[in-house]
């Protein structure tokens, strides 16, 4: 056998797997073909930032390229004539800090790639073709010709994972008519590192704190409204983040590099089987709205490292067995919140309307409700994998 485990893919999900395993002196190999900029920044919550210590990535220079999220708020942006309450959650009301950090990816993959590297991670420059699992092993084939050998495989190649197909596993899938246009700007005016969803008729319009007086913007539309978004120069974009924020940042200027992503829901119908564990996008995907995919991502790849730790048989039918049960049944449940969410913007029916008011409403003016849901946001501790339960 040439590794333990092989990991497919090196975003983030794949990286932070990489790192735990050979943290915990796990012969892994990565299999990472070259990556591109994503000038998309990730809001990690608690448990992400207790895994990157774990990870011993965190502080350290990372934290100079984030910022703290103290408070979190929900704007009713709509329009509608039932308004929602604004709501705010605090972090000092659950005696924290900060319910998490905003990080670049540009800044995040590096300092993973570098930990990786230095714990003696196999780099392997290559995409993976497929995979084939045999008795006791599965065979990863790559780009090169060149086949390896592992117990398990960490599938964290994407929403379009060749190792999910790979592995018989089918998906559902579904489309929403949005597009995210994801970016960065100055603004005259702090954000007293407060993130702000404005729930607008075409979807969340989201800013989230930088450091250096920016803050980094996540804007769904539809996808004309996108593309022109996309196609305007830099002073007629400030303009409109100006209007979209109704001047609550002050002046806008200096708009980072943007880009667009088509917004889509994907499900795999088994998040392990044949020795392949879904870890990531390749697993689930989801609108970026309540700032959950990235933080899922890095629970499936904590919780994946726990069960291969654990098991004489790193890919046997127990570890694929719980990691399917644990991991779903949390994943379904998140993506069907963040659907409802932003569906009832996009429908603007009356009665899903009035129901997205009153339970805004209700989270509101119900002190202990509104604090499982925030509990809940950031997952009990009994409930977490042992890296984001533990310090290094
Ligand atoms: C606009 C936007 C904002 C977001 N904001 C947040 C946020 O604030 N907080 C949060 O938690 N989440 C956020 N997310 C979600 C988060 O970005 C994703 O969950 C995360 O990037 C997924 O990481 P991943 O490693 O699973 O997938 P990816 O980042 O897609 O990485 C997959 C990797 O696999 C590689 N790969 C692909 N095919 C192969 C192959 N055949 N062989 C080998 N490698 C391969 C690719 O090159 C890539 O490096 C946001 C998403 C969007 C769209």
């Amino acid at each position: 056998m040439d590794f333990k485990v092989i990991v497919v893919g090196a975003g983030p999900a794949g990286l932070a797997a990489a790192v735990l395993l050979a943290r915990e002196g796990v012969r892994a190999a990565l299999i990472a073909p070259p990556g591109h900029d994503d000038p998309r920044t990730v809001a990690l919550m608690h448990p992400a930032i207790q895994l990157l210590k774990y990870l011993d990535v965190w502080p350290g220079t990372l934290a100079g390229h984030a910022a703290p999220l103290r408070k979190l708020k929900m704007i009713d942006d709509t329009g509608a004539v039932l308004m929602a309450p604004n709501l705010e959650f605090d972090s000092a009301d659950l005696a924290l800090e900060a319910f998490g950090w905003n990080i670049p990816l540009g800044a995040l993959l590096p300092v993973l790639r570098a930990k990786a590297v230095e714990l003696g991670v196999s780099f392997i420059e290559a995409a993976a073709t497929g995979a084939k699992s045999e008795g006791d092993a599965i065979r990863v084939c790559l780009s090169s010709g060149d086949e390896l050998s592992a117990h398990v495989c960490m599938a964290a190649d994407g929403s379009n994972s060749v190792l999910r197909n790979a592995a018989g596993i089918s998906t559902d899938k579904w489309s929403y008519d949005q597009v995210a246009v994801a970016t960065s700007f100055a603004h005259s005016m702090g954000h007293d590192d407060v993130s702000v969803e404005y729930h607008k008729s075409a979807g969340p319009f989201t800013t989230v704190p930088l450091p250096d007086g920016r803050s980094s913007l996540v804007w769904m539309e539809r996808p004309a409204r996108a593309e022109a978004l996309m196609g305007m120069n830099d002073k007629n974009l400030a303009a409109e983040i100006q209007i979209a924020t109704h001047g609550e940042r002050g002046l806008i200027s200096n708009i980072g590099p943007r880009k667009a992503f088509p917004m889509m829901g994907l499900t795999a119908r088994h998040f392990a089987k044949n020795r392949t564990v879904l870890v990531g996008e390749a697993a689930h995907v989801a609108p970026p709205i309540g700032a959950q995919g990235l933080n899922m991502s890095l629970k499936d790849a904590a919780l994946a490292v726990d069960l291969i730790l654990a098991a004489p048989d790193a890919g046997g039918d127990a570890v694929m067995t719980h990691y399917n049960s644990a991991r779903r049944a949390e994943v379904l449940f998140r993506q069907n919140v963040i659907d409802l969410m932003n569906k009832s913007l996009l429908l603007g029916l009356s009665p899903l309307e009035s129901g997205r008011a009153l339970s805004l409403a209700a989270l509101h003016f119900v002190g202990p409700l509104k604090k499982f849901v925030m509990r809940h946001g950031l997952s009990p501790p009994r409930d977490l994998p042992f890296a984001m339960r533990n310090s290094a």
